[in-house]
């Protein structure tokens, strides 16, 4: 469970500019179904964030875009918080393509992966 912060906070003016206060609430992923984010773009050099994009995740597979967001992990001391500070921004459609190639990838490896594990069975 990760817990969306006050937008006011965590970003710099140029990364509050160029995105909205709307956050993401908080997401959660139950079996692999829910929302996750994905992604790592265009690193904020003075706040440090960067834009991920939020999905609808089916048994860890990331399935439908909801939008993309800047995002900066909460740290404590260094320590990466299950926190985060999010602000919904444009839309990356090159970082969705990029992720939905990975994703039907790995799915296309773990169907080939399961029916050559279910021929050998069959021998
Ligand atoms: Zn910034």
């Amino acid at each position: 469970m990760e817990n969306a912060e006050s937008v006011e906070s965590g970003f710099c003016s140029g990364c509050r500019s160029r995105s909205t206060e709307k956050t993401p609430g908080n997401i959660s992923t139950t079996n692999g179904i829910g929302r996750k984010f994905y992604g790592n773009a265009d690193r904020c050099s003075s706040c440090g964030s960067v834009v991920r994009t939020l999905w609808f995740t089916f048994i860890e597979m990331p399935v439908i875009p909801l939008g993309s967001y800047r995002y900066r992990a909460v740290r404590i001391n260094g320590r990466k918080m299950p926190k985060f500070w999010a602000r919904k921004t444009n839309t990356r459609w090159d970082q969705i393509l990029m992720t939905w190639a990975v994703g039907i990838i790995v799915a296309a490896v773990v169907i080939t992966a399961m029916y050559l594990y279910e021929q050998s069975k069959g021998k």
